[in-house]
């Protein structure tokens, strides 16, 4: 039915392979690209698909990434790269002619502030152009909006309270380890915390807001305020929102490393000079710490994630949570690797399915929750990630 290029050979890259082999139907040529080509033939090697084509490329370089798309000629890129290399991708898509999908909105290597002003400047010329980009269509972003767009469209007229619940219960058995790029994940933490109420955006310190949150099947963990992407869309897409926020669990061993790492700083993205050669702290961090991708045959435990919401149906207000648990074990059996990068190449898959059945199919720039819910919400249960819902119960937020 389709073409797809996977862009990124990652934990996220090689999920989304694994899910793209399994709907050969749909995806009946695939190849995958990343900076290190050695990385997308093992993943080839693991599926044990060899028709799967490979190729090296620097997707912050457009030409080379024109070059690509030219020669493969893909319908849909799913950029599972780094959030920096949004920006050059959707370039190459438009001058390619080729359709749009990622996980993460973009960030500016030298400033951890992420913000969709970037990618939402596009929507013009991927409209004229007639090409779909889907933008965060990954769990948190990704399920999160989708999970609202559903709420909405069932459950209530007006959602006013929402908060997205994230619970990483497993243990991996390291002193201290992140569950996707290390980089990326510590810029996201250690930022300002932010939510949204009555129309203004409230800052506060880095995890200064926290409380215990009660998840489906692993009890009580202390869960704390940051601030995440989707916030921002989600607020501009319902503007019934009087608040929206998003927690998400850290261990104290986690919190303490990471404070330890902050005070040193080795959580530092500009360069140091080091013996006549330049390093980013963060980078070189990234070097040591434990590899994400390999956390997975050890990980015990499950995630949780979820949307709680409050708000109004046929004027009685109503409560509503829905959720998935994701357990790393199933997830490093099916895939190789931990629930978190499940819970992240599974929507993209999806995403890029549903885009190929003509289901969403949109001119311009998207984040999720523009799109019908329904054909999504269906494939979830069937991709590996179902979901559970509990009405009219007590939120505890
Ligand atoms: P990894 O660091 O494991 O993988 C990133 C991949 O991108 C690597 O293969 C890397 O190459 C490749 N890459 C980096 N820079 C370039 C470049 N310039 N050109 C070509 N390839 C490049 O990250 P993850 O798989 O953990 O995460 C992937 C994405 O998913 C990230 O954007 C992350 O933010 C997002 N994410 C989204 C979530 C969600 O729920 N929405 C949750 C978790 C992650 P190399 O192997 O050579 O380093």
């Amino acid at each position: 039915m389709g073409k797809v290029l996977i862009i990124g050979a990652g934990g996220v890259g090689t999920v989304v392979a694994h899910k793209v082999a399994q709907n050969a139907d749909i995806f009946t040529e695939v190849m995958i690209a990343s900076r290190t080509k050695a990385k997308c033939d093992a993943i080839v090697k693991a599926i044990g698909r060899p028709d799967i084509q490979t190729a090296q490329v620097d997707a912050d370089n457009v030409a080379e990434l024109v070059a690509l798309f030219n020669s493969f000629r893909p319908d849909i890129v799913i950029n599972v790269a780094l959030p920096y290399q949004d920006l050059t991708i959707m370039e190459a898509c438009l001058e390619t002619g080729t359709h749009y999908l990622d996980t993460a909105n973009y960030e500016p290597k030298d400033e951890a502030h992420f913000e969709y002003s970037w990618q939402w400047a596009y929507h013009d010329r991927y409209r004229q152009s007639g090409l779909t980009a889907i933008l965060g269509c990954g769990f948190d972003p990704g399920v999160s909006g989708i999970f609202t767009a559903y709420a909405a469209k069932h459950y209530f007229d007006e959602i006013h309270y929402l908060d997205i619940v994230d619970c990483n219960a497993g243990d991996h058995g390291k002193a201290f380890a992140t569950n996707f790029n290390p980089e990326i994940n510590i810029r996201e933490i250690t930022q300002k915390g932010k939510y949204y109420e009555a129309g203004h955006w409230v800052e506060t310190s880095s995890l200064e807001i926290h409380q215990p949150i009660t998840y489906p099947n692993i009890g009580a963990r202390e869960s704390y305020l940051l601030y995440h992407e989707e916030l921002e869309s989600l607020v501009k897409h319902f503007p019934t929102i009087k608040r929206a926020r998003f927690w998400m669990t850290f261990g104290q061993e986690y919190l303490t490393h990471l404070r330890v790492i902050q005070n040193i700083g080795m959580a530092r993205i500009d360069e140091v000079d080091y013996n006549g050669t330049k390093i980013v702290p963060i980078q070189f961090l990234k070097a040591v710490l434990p590899n994400p991708q390999e956390l997975g045959e050890n990980y015990t435990g499950e995630t949780s994630i979820g949307c709680r919401i409050r708000g109004i149906k046929d004027g009685k207000e109503r409560t509503y949570y829905i959720y998935n648990n994701c357990s790393h074990q199933a997830a490093y059996k099916e895939t190789g690797m931990q629930a978190v990068s499940y819970t992240t190449g599974v929507p993209a898959m999806i995403g890029a399915k549903l885009f190929l059945e003509g289901k969403w199919v949109r001119s311009g720039v998207n984040n999720v929750e523009q799109f019908d819910p329904d054909p999504f919400m269906l494939e979830l249960n069937k991709q590996g990630l179902p979901w559970h819902e509990v009405k009219d119960k007590d939120l505890e937020l």
